[in-house]
């Protein structure tokens, strides 16, 4: 099915509405990194100009561009000059390991790569590897990567182009490409459930419409300024606060790398409106020493989501900043977004909120039927914000998309006011002695302890009961508690088969970097 977004005679996506912006209110600031506004105008002429010299490269409709880019203009620029010319960007973590990075490489059909000079060693080392990968495009952040990229290897060299003088060869003015809502406009791999990574084919109509349907229904407007310090090659950031912030003319305020000072400096020197974090770096302000309430003064939406965020942190981080949280749902396959919280009191903590505007969810049992309200099933989604499918991976797709709804491998329930609330991946469910057990409900009394800054919970074979609860816990600096206080703790607030059967205390958590934590290094905690 092909959806059109219409306004007037043109389709609307999301190359179209920047320039629009850039035409109507050139003088705007779509940006603002390391001191620097851009404005809209001068984003929209960058844009043309980096995509035109892709083009100048032989890179035009339907070819695939590699990122492997961080929070910095590069991305802005290389994703909406890619998407311009018609082609399909495949933002990649840039701190994967070598491995993980070459197998999306290969499986992606790359023709090109932009990376950040940082990767230069493994570039020079990948840049014979790859054999549909023509151009290496360098994005320059030090004065020493010209030299560098001057005394590479003259095989290695010939594919290297530095991001500056491409953008300085190119043209301003370009039309965008005409493309149709279902061609593709981004891949984005994800590990979903199993196996190697899947590259979720998202299309212009999917990230054109989550980004407007999110950006109206958190009422995000031309004069918000949005903080960017989730990592912009994830789908949270990608739409949230990439995407959505550019639908509506807002402005966003870039922030390389995460730590509590820069954010509340870039908050306060920027007077931030909107800021989107998933629950650890809601922690890390929360703990952070010198964070005082004026610093969120500015900011009238914070945002939620990649992982449940604890009841308790809720609570406190809302307390101490006086900001109102919004909890959201979304999986890289829904170009993320599926439920938010409302902004009004009518937010529920502990809950992902209600569907948001042109998105169906819908709690199912194990024939696909729906269930009743407060009953456990699988959450599935419908909507213009669903996948086309996996790259090259028909099976996986078919398994995936039924009858038109999405399986999203996750556990939830409904309540009466249709409010969704996650209960925890369908692959993370243990069983003790035939009782299902949902590590998350455990994991909300162990964080509720007040010396208990992070907690995760596994399933680990047991003998007796098929399977038994291994509890993981960092305590707050300076603090001990011994195993025995906190399993009497556990003992009075959970059943008897919920209670773990030991508790690990850790230094902290092994998480990725958008914050989930991986159960998987936990088990070879375990194991070792
Ligand atoms: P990704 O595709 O990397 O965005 O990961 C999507 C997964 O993150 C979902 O399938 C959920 O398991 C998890 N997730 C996202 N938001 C939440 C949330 N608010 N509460 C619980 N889990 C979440």
């Amino acid at each position: 099915m092909v959806i059109h977004f219409i306004k007037g005679d043109e389709i609307m996506n999301l190359v179209t509405c920047v320039q629009e912006t850039a035409k109507s209110k050139p003088t705007k600031t779509a940006y603002h990194f390391q001191g620097k506004d851009t404005t809209y105008a001068e984003f929209d002429q960058s844009v043309s100009m980096f995509a035109t010299a892709l083009q100048d490269l032989g890179i035009g409709k339907g070819d695939h561009v590699a990122f492997l880019l961080g929070n910095t203009p590069h991305f802005l620029i290389s994703l909406y000059a890619t998407m311009r010319i018609g082609a399909t960007a495949i933002p990649v973590n840039p701190i994967y390991t070598p491995d993980e990075i070459s197998y999306i490489i290969q499986n992606s059909d790359a023709k090109a790569v932009i990376a950040l000079d940082m990767l230069l060693p493994l570039v020079e080392k990948a840049a014979g590897a790859f054999p549909t990968v023509e151009h290496y495009i360098i994005c320059e952040t030090t004065p020493e990567t010209p030299a560098k990229i001057a005394a590479l290897p003259e095989a290695v060299h010939a594919k290297i182009r530095p991001f500056s003088q491409l953008i300085a060869s190119g043209k301003p003015g370009l039309e965008p490409v005409a493309v149709d809502d279902n061609e593709t406009a981004i891949i984005l791999y994800t590990s979903g459930t199993t196996g190697r990574p899947k590259g979720a084919m998202l299309t212009h109509g999917n990230i054109y419409s989550n980004a407007r349907d999110v950006a109206d229904y958190l009422s995000f407007s031309e004069d918000d300024r949005v903080v960017a310090t989730l990592p912009v090659f994830h789908v949270f950031a990608l739409t949230v606060v990439v995407n959505a912030p550019l639908v509506k003319g807002a402005t966003i305020l870039l922030v390389p790398r995460f730590s509590p000072t820069d954010v509340f400096n870039v908050v306060k020197e920027n007077k931030a409106t909107i800021f989107a974090g998933v629950p650890t770096m809601y922690n890390f302000l929360y703990q952070f020493p010198d964070g005082k309430a004026e610093d969120f003064d500015s900011v009238r939406i914070a945002i939620s989501g990649g992982s449940s965020l604890p009841v308790s942190l809720l609570h406190d981080f809302e307390e101490k900043f006086d900001v109102r949280i919004s909890e959201g749902y979304g999986l890289s396959e829904a170009s993320p977004v599926t439920c938010f919280n409302p902004l009004d009191r009518d937010r529920i903590p502990g809950s992902i909120g209600t569907n948001i505007i042109n998105v169906e969810n819908k709690v199912v049992d194990e024939l696909g039927n729906e269930v009743g309200p407060g009953e456990v099933g699988e959450l599935i989604v419908r909507g213009p914000n669903v996948m086309k499918g996996y790259y090259k991976m028909p099976e996986e797709t078919e398994a995936t998309i039924r009858d038109g709804w999405l399986y999203t491998g996750d556990m939830a329930r409904r309540d009466e006011n249709g409010y969704f609330y996650i209960v925890d991946r369908k692959k993370d469910l243990v069983i003790v002695g035939g009782y299902n057990v949902y590590p998350r409900e455990v994991e909300e009394v162990l964080f509720a302890h007040r010396d208990i800054v992070e907690a995760a919970v596994i399933g680990l074979p047991d003998p007796d009961f098929g399977e038994s609860i291994l509890a993981f816990v960092v305590l707050k600096d300076g603090l001990s508690q011994d195993e025995a206080q906190l399993l009497d703790y556990c003992n009075k607030r959970l059943a008897k088969y919920k209670v773990p059967k030991r508790i690990e205390f850790l230094d902290e958590l092994p998480k990725n970097t958008t914050g989930k934590i991986l159960r998987r290094s936990l088990k070879d905690v375990v194991t070792q």
